[in-house]
């Protein structure tokens, strides 16, 4: 349920109604307008669905919110979530490139990543330090290592960096050293890890599940914005389906109906959406058409001798090409990407 109060209600009414839901055994979340104060009462809203709220001084209207997820669906909030990070804002007009390897292999690699990629417009460093590998016998990451080099990274090139977290214990070591913290696509439904980040004070990146719908990705959003982080990116980054040319299918479509559904910012990963470097120009330049908020590309300066998803990594220069192209596209759709 959301409570839209008048526009003159008092701190002493808005102050009722959240003592009101409390009372109830539901979960109050104040959002503070620049028009009027909206507070929603999360949990189960048979308990409150009764009252005669018309009754209550403060408040204009009870509006019930008929979709399973309600704190990052639109009918909880009109205008889209803008997320500030180091100076940077995501979800604005403004479209952020995030780039850099699948994982953190050395210094050497990362920091002619890094600054090959800043060279090329990627606001962020992306590189995982602790990779979900389908074999236990590959490439793992290099763990706490790992993070320290993308912190020096950060250091010396100025590119705020996201990194994955896959394990609840290693939470307040990756916020150490990480700007935004990436839930992977195979960890979308792990609801402990969820829970977990919903606690922090950091943006997290939530990667669509490999075999989830969008309820399911949005139902996972609300698993964090319902323990208070309200910092979310949506990151589409393909689905399994039948196709086997290529290494996922990339559903372009959830751009636009994500952002119908959420306020939330809608980030695309070409790069893991297809498996194939050939591919991820074309998948990003449409994915901007589409209205995505963000691109996380991978980049590595050598691909064929990357540790992990080299096939779909693009070398510097192609990636400082592309951005010249997203630019352009940008300005079509009325955004740019500085
Ligand atoms: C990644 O971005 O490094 C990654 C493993 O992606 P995904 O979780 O989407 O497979
Ligand atoms: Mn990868």
């Amino acid at each position: 349920m959301i409570f839209v109060m008048k526009k003159d209600a008092t701190d002493k009414e808005i102050q009722d109604v959240i003592e009101l839901i409390q009372k109830y055994g539901l979960k109050p979340h104040l959002s503070k307008g620049e028009e009027r104060t909206i507070i929603g009462a999360i949990g189960d809203e048979s308990k409150i669905r009764n009252l005669p709220f018309e009754s209550f001084p403060g408040i204009e209207n009870a509006v019930p919110i008929l979709k399973p997820y309600k704190l990052v669906s639109r009918d909880f909030q009109k205008e889209d979530t803008i997320i500030d990070v180091e100076g940077i804002s995501i979800g604005g007009k403004n479209i952020v490139v995030v780039a850099g390897p699948c994982a953190v292999e050395n210094r050497e690699i990362l920091f002619e990543t890094a600054r090959e990629v800043k060279e090329g417009g990627a606001r962020f460093l992306r590189g995982g330090a602790y990779k979900p590998r389908t074999s236990p016998y590959t490439f793992q990451g290099l763990g706490e290592e790992g993070l320290k080099l993308l912190y020096e990274a950060k250091m010396e090139f100025g590119l705020p960096v996201i990194t994955e977290l896959m394990d609840p214990r290693d939470t307040d070591l990756l916020c150490k050293y990480a700007d935004i913290i990436q839930i992977g696509a195979r960890n979308m439904q792990n609801f402990r890890l969820l829970l977990e980040v919903g606690k922090i004070d950091k943006p997290v990146i939530l990667k669509r599940g490999l075999s989830s719908t969008i309820n399911e990705l949005l139902m996972a959003a609300e698993y964090i914005a319902s323990e208070g982080n309200k910092k979310i990116i949506l990151c589409e980054r393909g689905i399994r389906t039948f196709e086997t040319a290529t290494r996922n299918t990339l559903d372009l479509s959830a751009i636009p109906l994500i952002k119908k559904l959420s306020h939330l910012p809608v980030f695309v990963d070409p790069s893991h959406g297809t498996g194939h470097w050939d591919l991820v120009a074309p998948m990003s330049l449409s994915a901007i058409a589409c209205g995505a908020d963000g691109l996380m590309i991978e980049v590595h300066p050598q691909p064929d001798k990357a540790l992990s998803d080299g096939s779909q990594s693009l070398k510097p220069k192609k990636f400082a090409d592309l951005m010249k192209k997203i630019r352009e596209i940008a300005k079509l759709v009325d955004r740019s990407c500085e």
